[in-house]
């Protein structure tokens, strides 16, 4: 097989079609690379900071354009599509001059200084749930650092990352930035390539794998993973605001997103309250194709992972769970909002990440019991609780890297992005974020 094909997940239709790349064309894109990068890194910060700004300024009247193809080929609405790719180019600019000032050289004693330098050429591997904004974020670092990078995008949405890191590669100095396409096997050729690191952004097995195949050669890697973020309701909690925010974020993206509230803990004092508002308020929401009014859960990205949902769904049905909303009984390529509630811990739902629109609710008698149940988990991206008084605490317990108290989970403005746990290590955004893209250099003199 030579050509990629892209699908439009809610009609099965094929858009389009990409080369992938050969195991020679990987091995010439690094050799490529590595010479482009020599010219590259020996750029100032704020040369290499205009080169990346003036390309991304010229996708800034395509983000219409370039927000419809990622649509039809993620399945997202255009709304949610144009924040996307819209923040995406604005991060371009945004991104550059803040890795600018993380690599600046610094003084830390008299006559010792810290440098920055590059690292060489760093593979970016990016997931098909949001391919342009998790991609972006990896490779403006990456970049500003002085490294060449080439983006390895999911099979499962070629096109837009083709068309948008294309025109931004073209933009950049011949061999700065470059795309190779494929599956798997193209990832796997890229981590045991003569790259210097590895900044994936993607599944916890695959993580795992990156890190076998780095070994050899003791690769840099930022590994960005999955996540099953629990979200605890106390007693004191503002019902409504609880059930807006456990719908909403276990909704977002037709659930496929890596901080999905997947898990939610209701403390049964309160459970019955919650559990109605959050039906309420699920009935709500309506299934269907990117470009229809009013839509707001798009379709399942592939078969495979609708499977996956459908029968997760089903195990906590025959293990239990009571279906509020929704059910097993599903017509592909859609989930329609579902509410469960009775989950216990044997669940599929419980414990893997299911990647749906689908509420899963449990009540709890104690504080400790609820926060036992949110950190049992090999994963710990992000973590919510709603309460009054004493949701310090709880929050203060739970075991994630990005906590959010009656709020979402991931913070602001320069944040990191990060995980803890088998959730991954390194990270998104930030001066210390920038800085991994890095070498740390001790100068004396
Ligand atoms: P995935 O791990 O299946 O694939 C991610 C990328 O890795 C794809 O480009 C794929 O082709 C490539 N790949 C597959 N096998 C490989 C291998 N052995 N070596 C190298 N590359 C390989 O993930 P996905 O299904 O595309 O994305 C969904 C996952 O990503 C979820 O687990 C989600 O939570 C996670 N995710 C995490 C974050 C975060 O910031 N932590 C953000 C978005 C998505």
């Amino acid at each position: 097989m030579t050509t990629l094909v892209s699908y439009d997940p809610s009609t099965g239709e094929a858009i389009g079609e990409v080369d992938i790349a050969t195991a020679q064309a990987v091995n010439e894109a690094v050799t490529q690379a590595s010479k482009a990068q020599k010219a590259w890194g020996a750029l100032t910060l704020e040369a290499r900071a205009a080169a990346v700004t003036k390309a991304y300024d010229g996708l800034i009247e395509q983000v219409a354009a370039l927000s419809d193809l990622l649509a039809k080929e993620q399945g997202k609405d255009r709304r949610r599509a144009n924040g996307e790719v819209g923040g995406a180019v604005s991060m371009g600019e945004y991104l550059a001059s803040e890795a600018v000032a993380a690599f600046k050289s610094q003084p830390v004693a008299r006559g010792t200084e810290l440098q920055y330098r590059p690292l060489g050429v760093v593979a970016v591997i990016a997931p098909w749930n949001y391919p342009v904004m998790m991609a972006n974020n990896l490779i403006v670092p990456a970049l500003i650092a002085g490294n060449s990078v080439i983006l390895k995008p999911s099979e499962h949405t070629p096109l837009i990352a083709e068309v948008f890191f294309g025109q931004l590669a073209e933009a950049l100095p011949d061999g700065v930035l470059q795309v190779l396409q494929g599956d798997g096997d193209v990832g796997r050729a890229l981590v045991s390539s003569d790259v210097q690191m590895v900044a994936f952004t993607g599944s916890k097995a695959v993580g795992h794998d990156i890190m076998a195949r780095s070994a050899p050669t003791l690769k840099r890697l930022v590994m960005e993973l999955g996540g099953n973020d629990p979200m605890i309701v106390m007693a004191n909690a503002n019902i409504d605001n609880a059930a807006y925010f456990a719908v909403a974020g276990s909704f977002e993206n037709a659930g496929q997103m890596c901080t999905s509230i997947e898990r939610i803990y209701v403390d049964r004092a309160v459970a019955e309250a919650f559990e109605q508002r959050v039906v309420q308020i699920a009935r709500q929401y309506k299934t269907g194709p990117w470009h229809q009014a009013g839509v707001n859960i798009g379709p399942i990205i592939n078969a495979k992972q609708h499977q996956t949902v459908v029968s997760h769904i089903a195990d906590a049905e025959a293990k239990g769970a009571t279906v509020l909303l929704g059910g097993s009984e599903q017509t592909a390529p859609y989930i329609k909002p579902t509410v469960l509630t009775g989950m216990s811990r044997d669940m599929l739902i419980e414990q893997q990440e299911t990647f749906g629109p689908v509420v899963a609710i449990s009540r709890f008698d104690t504080v400790d019991e609820a926060v036992a149940r949110a950190n049992d988990s090999d994963y710990g991206l992000g973590a919510v609780v709603f309460g009054g008084a004493g949701v310090e605490a709880v929050a203060e317990r739970l075991e994630a890297g990005m906590i959010g108290i009656n709020q979402g989970q991931g913070g602001g403005g320069n944040a990191p992005w990060v995980g803890a746990k088998q959730s991954g290590y390194g990270y998104h955004g930030s001066a210390e974020g920038h800085r991994q893209f890095s070498q740390v250099r001790v100068v004396s003199r």
